[in-house]
């Protein structure tokens, strides 16, 4: 079992303190509990989506509950929506669901859907749903609901800023759950790029360079001020990105570590003194020290 202290990315912890601490969140958030916009997608799911369970399309539905578990989390409904764009989300706020496009189940690989389903199970781990969904009405146009009142320019940019964070975190929850960076990548690539028949060959060191070619861009202050604009209305940070992000990480001792707990836990073997799971080639227990 991961926990979201493993992988959260200490940006995203940043940029949700900052954001809480906005004059007027918290009222905003209040208001946005009072729309019942969980009854309303709810009924939209409900409604218009494929609801995905053992009943109904289970060899897709099966790659959830094995996320969910290495993921420490409850299961969310599970939605399969007709749109060629390959896409996933996750909304809510105690009843949440996931949904995933039938572009994105065209467009990837069966590993790659796993590493997209990991990635939103990771914004459920990390508690990001609430304030995802908000930053999604934001997006669709916070006015129908008579919102933009209460969400004032700081707080929509609060909200968005946090919301390119949060991505880095769900980005390593992928890659912790799918125990390596290469899906997770791999997926950046097809979305940027499309499908595997054009982006199979792409060199991924090629690619993620192109996040260093994008910050000297910067070097110019007229540079750096458009790429804050076009940044700045973005739910996500630009996929080059997180593409460097999750390389560097998974290149981390820390990473090493969490991989070989995992390793371990899944092993199934303990120690019969402390209980902790150990590797079958200790001698000695690394927690207590007794023999086994
Ligand atoms: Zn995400
Ligand atoms: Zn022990």
């Amino acid at each position: 079992m991961i926990s979201p202290q493993d992988f959260i990315h200490p940006e995203d912890e940043e940029a949700r303190r900052n954001l809480e601490a906005i004059p007027g969140f918290a009222t905003a958030v209040k208001a946005f509990l009072r729309l019942g916009m969980e009854q309303y997608y709810h009924g939209i799911n409900m409604a218009s989506k494929i609801r995905l369970s053992e009943k109904q399309l289970p060899e897709l539905y099966r790659k959830l509950p094995p996320i969910c578990q290495k993921l420490n989390i409850g299961e969310p409904e599970f939605f399969l929506e007709m749109n060629p764009a390959p896409n996933a989300y996750t909304f809510g706020d105690t009843r949440l669901f996931l949904t995933i496009t039938s572009g994105l189940v065209e467009y990837l690989t069966e590993e790659e859907v796993n590493a997209v389903i990991a990635h939103e199970c990771g914004h459920i781990a990390c508690h990001h749903v609430l304030y995802h969904t908000m930053a999604n009405l934001l997006k669709a146009g916070a006015d129908m609901f008579g919102m933009l009142g209460v969400l004032t320019t700081p707080i929509q940019l609060g909200l968005l800023y946090w919301s390119r964070r949060s991505e880095l975190s769900a980005d390593r929850a992928a890659a912790a759950a799918m125990g390596s960076a290469k899906p997770v990548i791999e997926t950046m690539v097809r979305l940027s790029g499309g499908s595997k028949s054009i982006t199979g060959k792409v060199d991924i060191k090629e690619y993620a360079a192109q996040a260093d070619a994008y910050d000297t861009l910067q070097e110019s202050n007229w540079d750096k001020i458009l790429q804050t604009a076009a940044i700045a209305w973005q739910s996500h940070p630009f996929a080059a990105v997180r593409v460097r992000e999750i390389l560097k990480w998974c290149d981390t001792e820390h990473y090493q570590q969490l991989m070989d707990n995992i390793k371990l836990q899944e092993s199934g073997t303990k120690c019969f003194n402390c209980h902790q799971p150990i590797d079958v080639n200790w001698i000695f227990c690394k927690f207590c020290g007794t023999k086994n």
